[in-house]
C-alpha cells in the first residue's frame, strides 16, 4: 500500500521542511497507512497571521465567483466518490456504506454552499415606524465576518469539514482550519480537492495537531468565529480560552427515540437497528435510547434483536459491511467498560456485548439502570438500550431528563402525540416516523443544552459566519 502523508498548508503552500510526524493507522487492521505532520506553535502562528492578511482580499471575490469554485469542489468530489469513500473507511473503520453516504452528503453540503453564496440578502427598513425616522431608510447586508477558525470531528471527516469550509467561504472568509488527529489524511485530501476547484490558496490554512493546536487556534484575537464540532469536554474549554468571540459548537447527545404503542414496530425496529449501529454509533444523533411503550416492548424488542443480529460486522471495506470498527482500541474499552456496568446496575443483555480489537458487536441492553453511564452520557459507539415506559408524559420527562438535546425520533401515528412530544421535547429536532438519527444537509442542524450553540447547514451557518451591516440614509426634510 502506497503510505499517504497528511500535510500542514499554510500561507498558500504545502509544508515541505521536516516537522515532528506521527503515523496514521487503519484501526481496523492496525496497519499503518501513513503519516501526519504535527504543527508547531510557529505554524500555527504563521497561519493565524495568513489568514487575517488575506481577509480582505478574499471578502473581495465576488459571490457567483466563490460560488463557481464550491460548485466546482462538489463536481470534483463527485467524480472521486469511490475514491474518497475508501479513504475514510481505511482511516477511521467506517464501512464502506457508510462512506459512500457521507461522500454523497459532502457533495451536497458543497453544491448548497455553492448555491448559498448567491443568497447574502439584507433588507430594507423604512425609518417611519420611529417619529424620529421619517425621512430615513435603513439597508442591510451580510459581510464575511474575517477569520473563520474550523474545528472538526473524527466522525463525519469529511462531511463535517465541508460543513465549516464551504459556508465560511461562501460568505467570503478565509478558514484556518484544524481537523482531527485520527483522521488528517481524507483532511489532506479534501484540501487538494479544492484548490483543484480553484480555492484562493490564501483562502485556507490547516494545521495539524491535537487539543494544543486548536487551544492556540481559539485563544487567537485575529480569528472572529469559531466553529467547532466535538465532545463537550473541548467545547467547555474552547469557550474559557475563546474570549469575546463568535462561538459556534455542535456537541454531542444520547439522543432518544419514542415508540409508541400505536406505532409500525416493524419499521421502527428496522431504522432503530440502522441508525443506532451506523459508524459503531459513532455518530452525535445515533440511537441510544429507545423508550417503548410497556404494551408493545416484547414485540419491538424482539424484532429489534432480529434486525440487529442481522446486521454484518466485519471489514469496513467489504461492500456488504454494516458495522466496521470503532476509531480504536481505547474507544472501544471504554464502551465494554459502560456495557459491564448497565449490566452490573440490572440491564438484561439482548443481544452483542463482545469485542474483538476496535470491533464491538452491535449491542443491545434491556432496561439499563437510570443513572448508568449508557442513559445518561454519550456512548458514541454500537449500543442501544430498549426502555419500557407507562405514559406518554413519561417518555417525555425521560427523554428531556438529560443534559443534552440535540434530535429525538417519534414512532406514531397520531397526531395528537406528535404534537404533544414535538412541543414538549428540550431538543434541536424532532423526527416524526423516524430516529433521532435522520440529518439532511440542508436543514438546520444543531442542539440545546450540552448539545451546542447555534445551527449548522450552509444556509444557516452563513448566517453565522456574516456580521450585519446597516447603510442608512437620510433625506433632506421637505
Ligand atoms: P473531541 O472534542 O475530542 O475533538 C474534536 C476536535 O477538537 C479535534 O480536532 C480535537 O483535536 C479538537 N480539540 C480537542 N480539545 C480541544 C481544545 N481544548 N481546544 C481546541 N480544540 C480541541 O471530539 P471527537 O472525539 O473528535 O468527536 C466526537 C464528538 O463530536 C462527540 O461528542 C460527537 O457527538 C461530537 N459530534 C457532534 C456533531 C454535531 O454536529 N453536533 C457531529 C459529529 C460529532
Amino acid at each position: 500500500m502506497n503510505m499517504r502523508k497528511a500535510q500542514l498548508y499554510i500561507n498558500g503552500t504545502w509544508v515541505e521542511e521536516p516537522r515532528a510526524v506521527e503515523p496514521v493507522k487503519n484501526p481496523y487492521t492496525g496497519e499503518v497507512i501513513g503519516e501526519q505532520q504535527l504543527a508547531t506553535p510557529d505554524d500555527v502562528e504563521r497561519a493565524l497571521a495568513s489568514a487575517f492578511a488575506a481577509k480582505k482580499d478574499i471578502a473581495r471575490i465576488p459571490a457567483y465567483e466563490r460560488a463557481r469554485i464550491l460548485k466546482k469542489a462538489s463536481m470534483l468530489l463527485e467524480e472521486r466518490k469511490e475514491t474518497f469513500a475508501r479513504y475514510i473507511s481505511e482511516e477511521l473503520g467506517k464501512p464502506l456504506k457508510n462512506t459512500l453516504d457521507e461522500v454523497s452528503r459532502s457533495i451536497e453540503t458543497l453544491e448548497q454552499s455553492a448555491e448559498e453564496a448567491k443568497r447574502l440578502f439584507g433588507e430594507t427598513i423604512p425609518g417611519d415606524a420611529s417619529a424620529r425616522g421619517v425621512k430615513a431608510v435603513a439597508v442591510t447586508f451580510r459581510v464575511p465576518v474575517g477569520v473563520v477558525a474550523a474545528i472538526t470531528p473524527f466522525n463525519a471527516p469529511l462531511n463535517l469539514i465541508c460543513h465549516k469550509v464551504g459556508p465560511a467561504f461562501a460568505a467570503g472568509n478565509t478558514v484556518v482550519l484544524k481537523p482531527a488527529p485520527q483522521t488528517p489524511l481524507i483532511a489532506t485530501e479534501l484540501l487538494k480537492l479544492l484548490l483543484e476547484a480553484g480555492l484562493p490558496p490564501r483562502a485556507i490554512n490547516m494545521v495539524l495537531g491535537g487539543a494544543e493546536v486548536g487551544q492556540q487556534i481559539v485563544k487567537d484575537d485575529r480569528v472572529n468565529v469559531i466553529s467547532f464540532t466535538g465532545g463537550v469536554v473541548a467545547s467547555r474549554n474552547i469557550c474559557a480560552l475563546a474570549g469575546m468571540k463568535k462561538v459556534l459548537l455542535e456537541l454531542g447527545g444520547n439522543a432518544a427515540t419514542i415508540v409508541h404503542e400505536d406505532a409500525d414496530l416493524k419499521r421502527a425496529a428496522a431504522l432503530c437497528a440502522k441508525t443506532g449501529y451506523s459508524n459503531s454509533g459513532q455518530s452525535c444523533i445515533s440511537v441510544q435510547r429507545i423508550y417503548v411503550h410497556e404494551s408493545v416492548v416484547e414485540p419491538f424488542t424482539d424484532l429489534l434483536k432480529r434486525e440487529v443480529e442481522a446486521l454484518k460486522v466485519g471489514d469496513p471495506l467489504l461492500p456488504d459491511t454494516d458495522v466496521g470498527c470503532m476509531v480504536d482500541e481505547r474507544a472501544a474499552d471504554r464502551v465494554m467498560d459502560w456495557i459491564d456496568e448497565a449490566i452490573a446496575g440490572g440491564a438484561t443483555l439482548v443481544c452483542g456485548g463482545k469485542r474483538r480489537g476496535a470491533t464491538v458487536e452491535p449491542t443491545v441492553l434491556f432496561n439499563p439502570p437510570k443513572r448508568s453511564k449508557v442513559v445518561c452520557e454519550e456512548v458514541f459507539g454500537p449500543v442501544v438500550s430498549v426502555i419500557p415506559y407507562r405514559t406518554i408524559d413519561e417518555a417525555i420527562a425521560e427523554t428531556n431528563d438529560s443534559a443534552f438535546g440535540l434530535q429525538a425520533g417519534l414512532f406514531t401515528n397520531r397526531m395528537d402525540i406528535v404534537y404533544q412530544v414535538a412541543e414538549a421535547l428540550d431538543v434541536g429536532g424532532v423526527v416524526i416516523n423516524g430516529t433521532s438519527n435522520f440529518r439532511l444537509d440542508h436543514w438546520p442542524y444543531g442542539g440545546v443544552k450540552n448539545s451546542g450553540i447555534g445551527r449548522e447547514g450552509p444556509r444557516y451557518a452563513i448566517e453565522e459566519m456574516t456580521e450585519m451591516k446597516m447603510i442608512v440614509w437620510q433625506f433632506p426634510q421637505g
